[in-house]
């Protein structure tokens, strides 16, 4: 089957724009996980069910009408049941409905084949938490990007100022901490890298530089 890059790591790492970057460079396609456990916590929201209930949620995750598109400024459109829910899945309040369903091992579950799907010719870069470790196990390359929370909480703020959004700095970072907890340490697919990823460290080095790290690797 067609070859396929994860690159892993906790929210803020750079992965987003690492793997857009990597996929753009070499003409591949591009797998957005996080953003289907986004729609998935947003559609629950427009379908007025708790994040909580486990079975309304993993009805949702398994019949999940998502779409995503490419606008003509590069920017992807994201759309549930037609509707476009592109700005309402990046809020902060996206995020921690993503995290939380994504706890859901059959919400896991309900979404892993639909994520498989993305795997076609000429290959695939897969963006998320588990891609190296239980979507993508036999994926020949894979990278876990890291930095230290602090690091990820500046560059996220910096990224929502920049969108008008207005947000506190610490509040961001007891945010990432909050879902780094429960990332690493729910039952299912915790964020951990796999035995055989690259890990890059990006807290001292610019974006810029990690993907020439990942380049260089791509390469060999
Ligand atoms: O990558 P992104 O920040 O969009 O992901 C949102 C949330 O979805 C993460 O905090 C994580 O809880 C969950 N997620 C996951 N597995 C993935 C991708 C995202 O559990 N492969």
């Amino acid at each position: 089957s067609a070859p396929v890059i994860t690159v892993d790591g906790p929210s803020g790492a750079g992965k987003g724009t690492i793997s857009h970057k990597l996929a753009d460079r070499l003409d591949w396609g591009f797998l957005d996980s996080g953003a289907l456990y986004r729609v998935t916590g947003q559609a629950c929201l427009i379908e007025g069910v708790s994040w909580d209930d486990v079975d309304a949620v993993t009805e949702i995750a398994r019949h999940l009408d998502v779409s995503f598109a490419s606008a003509a400024n590069g920017e992807v459109l994201v759309a549930y049941k037609g509707q476009d829910v592109s700005r309402a899945i990046r809020t902060e309040e996206g995020g921690r409905g993503a995290s939380t369903v994504a706890a859901i091992p059959s919400v896991r579950e309900a979404l892993l084949a639909r994520q498989r799907d993305f795997r076609q010719p000429p290959g695939l870069v897969a963006d998320g938490r588990d891609m190296g470790t239980v979507v993508f196990p036999d994926a020949p390359l894979k990278f876990f990007l890291t930095a230290s929370a602090e690091e990820r909480a500046r560059r996220r703020y910096k990224q929502l100022i920049s969108k008008g959004e207005s947000v506190s700095l610490p509040r961001l970072l007891e945010d990432i901490k909050e879902r780094d907890a429960r990332d690493s340490s729910r039952s299912v697919s915790p964020l951990v890298p796999a035995g055989d990823a690259i890990v890059i460290d990006s807290t001292a080095t610019s974006i810029d530089q990690v993907f020439d790290q990942v380049m260089q690797k791509v390469r060999e």
